[in-house]
């Protein structure tokens, strides 16, 4: 564990530049702040593929519906280094999404670049009916990873394949068949995953895509019914108010035993085959639970016979900053893990960690996967490992992060469109409102505008939860914090620039109007 303490900048730069932004010069700041992208020496080459009307008329006709792209006029990206991407007509942005948390050490990292081209001239793939090397030196560096018996890997593609067979190891080891999520959850898109998904807009209506699963009160201290002022382990707390005292959250108190409750009147008893929790939820927009809480929902899951999963594919890897894994800073021990994305830094590598008693179930019949672990994937795998080791990336979130959450924090006092901010290290939610009091999320027109311009300006990133309005920080791990500053420094523009475009927009708090909005 890293300590809190050690990040180096304290005080937010941001202030520098606010006079300015606040004034009806905003569009020309926003073009300055374009000419003020922070110096990178690298020159992708020109690029020579097809034009972007082609590119537009193959999507429509070849390719599946399914495939929405980010805005208005969706980007060509053809090219990427670290924590930059270039488009086709040579523009470079700086990318706070890292492709949706998977581009964990920078985008074509030289030393994932070369150890992979080094795999790749020696052998490609054999699947795992010969033993390769690889497999076995990943197995060994990956499970020293983690605590206690976790010491088991199977390595597959995607996701949802891991939550796929986190869901079939629960099921065989327990011989049960209830698995509980929370409301607000993602765990995939196949059809077995897409029941542990409880997001309307991410379902299909398909027969029995719920069987044997249930959705549980989301545990949410912002828009949850309970919450206050120090549920979170975050920089950044909600401004909700509470009177708890200190390490001892009511919130986290009620949502447990409203979690009771589901057990009492709707499960069978001692029969539960497992619950499965993000550490943080990535897709629902950055949403943290309050302390303590998964502690006591594991424990109650035991007592009815079942494994608590831990769905670490967003928040892995060091992504939040104090922890190798976001499960540890819930302070307890998943019998499953399941883990994708910033794996392989955008190659498709996935896993499923558990204990060797648990795994042992998978010896009940074959279960075979073509291409996990294979000696590619394994080669990026283990380079991964390594360059988080090397360059500190997980020191660099948890220091960069927490800058960036504090900055984050005070430009909400000052825009009143911004109702929470939240999460750690680079694993980072910015909610946007209608309303403070209420927490209305604001309408989607306003986010889509705010997020087009952002990106107009340079800055990438996504917006998460089921309305879309969160906007959502989870950029490669080795941003510093010139990045963090461009970023914020485009957030503020722009909210300036939205805000003037509407003449019934939202205000700029200052020192006369606080408290009354
Ligand atoms: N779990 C979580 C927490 C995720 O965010 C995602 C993807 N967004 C998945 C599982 C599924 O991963 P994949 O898209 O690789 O199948």
């Amino acid at each position: 564990m890293l300590s809190k303490g050690v990040f180096a900048q304290t005080t937010c730069k941001l202030i520098r530049c606010s006079s300015t932004l606040h004034s009806k010069a905003a569009p020309a700041v926003m073009t300055q702040l374009q000419s003020e992208m922070p110096q990178c020496d690298h020159r992708p080459a020109a690029y020579n593929g097809p034009s972007y009307e082609r590119i537009l008329e193959t999507r429509k006709n070849h390719l599946t519906p399914n495939l929405l792209a980010h805005f208005k006029k969706p980007l060509v990206i053809h090219a990427g280094h670290m924590q930059w991407l270039y488009d086709h007509e040579g523009r470079r942005y700086l990318d706070m999404f890292g492709g949706i948390v998977t581009v964990s050490v920078g985008h074509c990292h030289p030393k994932v670049n070369q150890a992979l081209s080094e795999q790749m001239s020696k052998l490609w793939h054999t699947t795992n009916i010969y033993m390769h090397p690889k497999i076995h030196e990943y197995a060994e560096r990956l499970t020293a990873k983690f605590p206690g018996k976790l010491k088991a890997v199977c390595f597959v593609n995607s996701g949802s394949e891991a939550n796929d067979l986190a869901m079939l190891l629960a099921r065989l080891h327990t011989g049960n068949q209830d698995i509980l999520t929370f409301r607000n959850a993602y765990h995939g898109m196949s059809p077995y995953t897409m029941g542990l998904t409880a997001h309307s807009t991410w379902r299909y209506p398909l027969p029995g895509v719920n069987n044997g699963i249930l959705h549980v009160m989301n545990p949410d201290p912002y828009q949850g019914i309970w919450g206050g002022s120090a549920c979170r382990d975050s920089p950044v707390q909600t401004t909700r108010s509470c009177s708890c005292p200190p390490n001892d959250c009511q919130a986290g108190v009620n949502y447990y035993n409203e979690l009771e409750q589901t057990f009492k009147y709707s499960l069978p008893r001692g029969k539960v085959a497992a619950m499965f929790a993000e550490s943080i939820q990535g897709v629902g927009g950055t949403v943290q639970f309050p302390k303590g809480y998964l502690k006591r929902a594991a424990e109650l899951v035991r007592a009815n016979g079942g494994l608590f999963v831990a769905d670490e594919v967003q928040t892995g890897f060091g992504r939040t900053g104090d922890h190798f894994w976001g499960f540890e800073s819930h302070d307890y021990t998943p019998d499953i893990v399941t883990m994708a994305k910033g794996i392989g830094n955008g190659f498709p590598l996935a896993a499923v960690v558990t204990t060797p008693e648990i795994a042992a179930s998978l010896g009940m019949a074959l279960h075979f996967n073509t291409y996990g672990g294979n000696p590619m994937a394994s080669a990026v795998g283990i380079s991964v490992l390594d360059v988080i080791e090397e360059e500190q990336l997980q020191r660099n979130s948890l220091e960069v992060g927490t800058y960036f959450l504090k900055c984050l924090e005070e430009l909400q006092q000052r825009y009143e469109l911004i109702g929470d901010v939240r999460g750690k290290g680079l694993m980072i939610g910015v909610e946007l409102v209608s309303d403070r009091e209420t927490r209305a999320p604001l309408a989607a027109p306003h986010v889509l505008d705010i997020w087009e311009m952002c990106k107009d300006m340079g800055v990438l990133f996504g917006r998460g939860g089921l309305h879309g309005n969160v906007l959502s920080f989870r950029p490669p791990l080795c941003i510093s914090y010139e990045d963090v500053e461009l970023t914020l420094s485009i957030l503020e523009a722009v909210f300036v620039e939205h805000m003037n475009k509407r003449p019934r927009g939202w205000r700029v708090i200052t020192s006369q109007n606080r408290g009354l909005l």
